[in-house]
């Protein structure tokens, strides 16, 4: 897309949190368990440092439209440190009135006093990390609360101010029945998020979760019981009016995540923080995902620790397989629009091989993942890289 004046470009910018207050037994995420303020002080000081730096090399060019403050347990954070984040990309770019800006957090640490503070300082959304109602569930993945929690962090969040939030859930754990995860689905409609994002659980190597599988302590779900809980979460959702926009994510009309989409629309996110990646302006980077590291800054360029500049055919396969895992699919004159190409005459024997296996689906204007390929997706993705 032209923008009439080089400083419209919009710009999303992704704020990583690594600590929580202890691991979860499934989790191989950039976190650790960590809730010394002292220490949380430093490292939001070192990342206002990292917006001021990079501020400084976009030298005015973006407005930004998204803040998401991810992790870890954002939320473990005081709302003052919070603040001050949000006031160090305030006080360097220009913010959009109507930006999303959200705050992800976990039931058991949130307080009515926290979560009015996190709206005053300009959160207008909260990405909740329910992953699941039942009990039993919750322990076997070591999260740190219950149900209840849930419930009332819910509502003190909606008391606060937050329309928007959403409830993210995970499926497909080990011994999880079909009746459990409907349950799970159902519980999270009726409290009428916006948004509700949804996850097979993936076992990563190291995890508590992974040793217990390969002890033979609990047995993985087959993959045709995951699969029968994701198309039933699809079909609930869509019936209870939440619109399927991306593979694990659903939303009621106008709530789809805009931060989100900027990661599957090749739109241009700026990452700060341990181990953030980013696009900006073709080029992607990652900054250090070792603390001590982040932490004395003593790599070049904001604690960068990798960096490719896209080239056009980067861009262009980049475009095609995150743009598939939206529902709605690519646009074959966007396509045009964006490179100057035509789809077909880059892709059109792997595509036609796809249609022919039934993975995707294609009309006149767009190209999508069919219901097959949504449940192999990574073997279409693998097609384009
Ligand atoms: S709260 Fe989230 S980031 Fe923290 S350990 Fe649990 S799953 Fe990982």
């Amino acid at each position: 897309m032209e923008y009439k004046y080089i400083r419209e470009k919009p710009l999303g910018i992704y704020i990583h949190i690594p600590f929580c207050i202890k691991k979860c037994r499934y989790c191989d995420f950039l976190s650790f368990a960590d809730t010394d303020r002292s220490f949380h002080e430093i490292y939001t000081a070192k990342m206002t440092d990292e917006i001021a730096s990079w501020s400084l090399i976009h030298n005015n060019m973006y407005t930004v439209d998204t803040i998401f403050v991810g992790g870890g347990t954002p939320s473990i954070l005081s709302p003052e440190l919070l603040c001050d984040l949000l006031d160090a990309v305030f006080a360097r770019y220009r913010v959009r009135e109507d930006a999303e800006i959200t705050i992800e957090a976990n039931p058991g640490t949130l307080t009515p006093e926290k979560l009015t503070a996190f709206r005053n300082a300009g959160f207008t959304r909260i990405s909740m990390g329910a992953q699941s109602f039942d009990p039993g569930l919750l322990k076997m993945m070591g999260r740190i609360h219950t149900p209840e929690e849930i419930f009332e962090s819910f509502s003190t969040a909606r008391k606060a101010g937050f329309d928007n939030i959403n409830l993210d859930l995970i499926f497909g754990l080990p011994g999880e029945t079909q009746k459990q995860w409907m349950k799970d689905i159902d519980t999270a409609i009726g409290l009428t998020p916006e948004h509700i994002s949804f996850y097979s659980l993936q076992i990563e190597e190291g995890t508590e979760i992974y040793h217990d599988i390969v002890s033979g302590k609990v047995e993985t779900l087959p993959d045709l019981e995951d699969r029968i809980m994701y198309h039933n979460a699809i079909e609930t959702l869509t019936e209870a009016g939440y619109g399927h926009y991306e593979i694990s994510n659903a939303a009621r009309p106008g709530f789809a995540s805009r931060h989100n989409l900027k990661y599957w629309s090749l739109d241009d996110y700026l990452g700060v923080g341990l181990g953030a990646h980013s696009y900006v302006n073709g080029v992607r980077s990652a900054n250090t995902n070792q603390i001590s590291d982040y932490m004395s800054g003593n790599t070049d360029h904001g604690r960068i620790s990798w960096l490719h500049k896209n080239s056009e055919s980067d861009d262009i396969s980049e475009y095609v397989f995150l743009g598939l895992r939206k529902t709605e699919g690519i646009n074959f004159d966007h396509f045009r629009q964006a490179f100057g190409k035509n789809f077909w005459d880059l892709y059109s024997e792997e595509t036609e091989k796809l249609i022919g296996r039934g993975l995707l689906e294609r009309d006149d204007h767009t190209l999508r993942l069919t219901r097959l390929g949504l449940d192999l997706s990574n073997q279409v993705f693998s097609e384009y890289v």
